[in-house]
């Protein structure tokens, strides 16, 4: 095989070979129309495998973290949903904020939300979370977690219950499902 016949196979490293035929293959199912053919078909799989399989950030914070606790017990067993909690941001999409946020907490509470990887969903439980709670205008807690995070679902009381904790999650379903995981996958 003479090889001078193909300049660029002879400039590019593996690397950049894998780039240029990744893209010359994006350019051909764009410019086909075969990409909006299987985003049609993958992105409500996608939609409908992110949905049932959530991985909630294992973050305990305040009281309502026991009604977390309750909530993945054998009573309620949340995995039955899809719903893991995992130990560390990089493998979470979903981060539950269970308590009251104090100033010197933020910080750290944003670093975990931005360690984790797109796309990803916030849920903020209990009074606490939502609006600092019984330290509502407190010099150092914060007034709800939205100040600081987008928050997605919020989930009323103090504590919620286990089965709030469950229909907040379903709220989320419905909304992921309303979004599309395909407009995430794309930014
Ligand atoms: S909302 Fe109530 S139960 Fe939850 S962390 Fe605040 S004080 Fe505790």
């Amino acid at each position: 095989m003479d090889l001078s016949m193909y300049p660029h196979a002879l400039a590019m490293s593996a690397k950049e070979f894998i780039e240029w035929s990744t893209n010359v293959m994006d350019d051909l199912v764009k410019a086909t129309g075969v990409k909006k053919a299987l985003d049609k078909v993958s992105d409500p799989l996608m939609n409908w495998g992110v949905r049932n399989s959530m991985y909630p950030l294992h973050f305990g914070i305040a009281c309502c973290a026991l009604e977390m606790a309750a909530c993945s017990g054998p009573r309620f067993d949340n995995e039955r949903l899809g719903l893991v909690f995992r130990s560390s941001p990089r493998q979470c999409d979903v981060l539950l904020v269970n308590g009251w946020v104090t100033k010197k907490l933020r910080p750290g509470l944003r670093r975990l939300y931005e360690e984790m990887p797109e796309p990803k969903w916030v849920i903020a439980m209990g009074e606490c979370a939502i609006s600092g709670g019984p330290w509502y205008d407190s010099y150092n807690v914060v007034q709800g977690v939205d100040e600081f995070i987008p928050v997605d679902v919020y989930i009323p009381g103090c504590p919620p219950r286990p089965e709030a904790l469950i229909d907040g999650f379903l709220k989320l379903h419905l909304k992921i499902k309303g979004q599309g995981i395909g407009k995430f996958m794309e930014d």
